[in-house]
Parts: structure tokens; C-alpha cells; sequence
């Protein structure tokens, strides 16, 4: 997005902004935080999300997502405490952390830190390696059942955006993993075992929060995770390109998605029967879940080298 002089659509003044091609829109950095606010109020909004005394358990990397999502609910006078999980990458996982505990300090949000080391006393780089799974998947099921576990009667907020959403459902479309897609949407109630979970931001693109973080000078960290999959870049390259070419696709598609996803597949395929973990009360089709049954293949290890 670069800087030019604008007539803002919302002040009709002609002032410092930008194009938001994908809605055709001209604004004005003055503008741009309210209007950005606005449709996240909106969405949480139309999707019953949660409601204004709710009480949120936001999750936190340190990136422009989840930082600029941070900031648009404090200030649109959510009740919000952070969690962010350290997995210890290195250099990339404690800037992190630093930014993060920096920010919540300042705007005075409750901070709850999960260090991998300390939990499993392992790396991420050997669980991937014992449990033969990539570092993405192993680091995204981790985040999962620890913001899971921490969550007291809190709804759990993501930053997954539009682009997250489109890569994501792009992806398992092509290879139809018809498990996944069925149960895509902004909104997951709450079930034995799971607390509710929403994505605010799931109308709202990276050039997006990427600005409001600029424009409201959040500091977040750059870098992108040097572990993350090929395959997640693919898709993500591939969401980006078609936004580019045909601007506002990608919502359409999303909004499209959401209308048919019921249509496309029946309840019964929605009904996989969980039980609870038997060590620790996790959901799960099988005896132990996902993370036990990695502490269980760990503990081997260990014992047999
Ligand atoms: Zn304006
Ligand atoms: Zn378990």
C-alpha cells in the first residue's frame, strides 16, 4: 500500500492514506483505526461471537495479526487477558516473547506465558523428530491444547485472518479432506472438553492489519517463523496472487464458502465421536489424545535413546 494523498472516503478530506484495493476504498491514516475497529465489531457481531462483558483469552505470537487484533479489542473496551507460547525456536521465539510482554504491559492485559522447555522438557525440533511430523503441525497441535488447557470461562480469541482462512481452505480442498472443511467457520461453540473459539479477523486481510499496526505504531515482529512449511507458503503465496489479480476476490470466495460449507456436507459427516483423553481430559477418538500419546512416545525415548 504505498502513501499518497487521498480524499478519504469517511472524512472527505484530501490528507495522507492509502487505496484499499480490495474494496476499492480510499481512507485516511485518521481514519483507517475506526474503520478497522468497525468491522471487527461487526463481525463478532454477526456472528454472536461473544458479547461486550464476555470474558477473552487471546492468543498471542507477537506478529502483525495477532498484535493489531489485540489492540483493536482492548480499545474497543473488551475484558482480554494473552497467552503466548514460547516454543523455543531460538532467537525468533525470544524477540517474540519480549514484544509481547512489552505490549501487554503498556496496555495493561494480563499475561500468561507457556514455555515449551518447561512443559514437556523437550524441543520442538526433537519432538517433530520422534513424532516424524513437521515442526508446523507439531507447533500448531501444542498451541491448541495449551490455549485449550489454560482457558478458564474465557472465550478463545484467534488472529487467523482472511488469508489464513482462504490458504487453509484452498488447501484442503485441493487435496478434499472433507473432515476439515466441513467444520470450517469463524465460530466453534463450545463442547465437552473445548472451550468456544472465534476468529475476529477472519474478514480481515494482512495488508490490513500489517497498516494498522504501522499506523498505530505497534511494534510486532518481522520475520516470519523460519519453520513454517513449504506447503503453508504455496498456499498462502497462491491466496495473495489471486487477491492482487482480482481484488476482493478472496473475500467473496470466503463469504461464498461460509453460505455453502452446510450444504456441501451433511451433519453426519460433522459427527466424529470424542471422548475424553484418559490422562488428561482432552478430546479425542482414540484413548489418549494427540499431545498424551506424544508425552507417552517421548518418555520411550528417553528410556530406550
Ligand atoms: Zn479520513
Ligand atoms: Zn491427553
Amino acid at each position: 500500500m504505498e502513501k499518497v494523498k487521498v480524499k478519504c472516503k469517511f472524512c472527505g478530506l484530501l490528507k495522507e492514506g492509502f487505496r484499499i484495493k480490495h474494496y476499492n476504498l480510499k481512507i485516511c491514516f485518521d481514519c483507517f483505526p475506526d474503520f478497522f475497529k468497525n468491522r471487527i465489531q461487526h463481525t463478532i457481531e454477526k456472528f454472536k461471537m461473544f458479547e461486550k462483558d464476555s470474558s477473552l483469552l487471546v492468543a498471542i505470537s507477537g506478529g502483525k495479526d495477532s498484535m493489531s487484533m489485540a489492540k483493536a479489542l482492548k480499545e474497543l473496551g473488551y475484558n482480554l487477558r494473552a497467552i503466548h507460547l514460547n516454543v523455543n525456536l531460538g532467537d525468533i521465539s525470544d524477540k517474540s516473547q519480549k514484544i509481547v510482554e512489552k505490549f501487554c504491559q503498556n496496555e495493561n492485559i494480563p499475561l500468561l506465558i507457556i514455555d515449551l522447555n518447561l512443559e514437556l522438557n523437550v524441543s520442538l525440533k526433537d519432538l517433530s523428530r520422534i513424532s516424524r511430523r513437521p515442526i508446523c503441525a507439531v507447533c500448531g497441535m501444542l498451541r491448541r491444547y495449551f490455549i485449550n488447557r489454560e482457558a478458564k470461562d474465557e472465550v478463545i480469541v484467534t488472529g487467523h485472518t482472511l488469508n489464513d482462512e482462504v490458504s487453509f481452505i484452498f488447501k484442503n480442498m485441493l487435496f478434499w479432506n472433507d473432515d476439515l472443511l466441513s467444520r470450517i467457520s469463524p465460530l466453534l461453540y463450545e463442547k465437552e472438553g473445548l472451550h468456544r473459539k472465534v476468529k475476529p479477523l477472519c474478514f480481515i486481510t494482512e495488508e490490513e492489519t500489517l497498516q494498522f499496526c504501522n499506523v498505530m505504531k505497534i511494534e510486532h515482529i518481522e520475520d516470519a517463523c523460519p519453520y513454517k512449511s513449504e506447503v503453508y507458503d504455496v498456499f498462502k503465496d497462491t491466496v495473495n496472487h489471486f487477491n492482487q489479480k482480482f481484488p476482493g476476490s478472496i473475500l467473496g470466495f470466503y463469504k461464498g464458502f461460509l453460505k455453502r460449507v452446510e450444504n456441501f456436507y451433511s451433519v453426519s459427516s460433522n459427527s466424529t465421536y470424542l471422548q475424553a483423553c484418559q490422562s488428561c481430559g482432552y478430546p479425542t477418538n482414540m484413548s489418549l489424545c494427540s499431545i498424551c500419546r506424544l508425552k507417552e512416545k517421548l518418555l520411550q525415548y528417553k528410556n530406550h535413546g
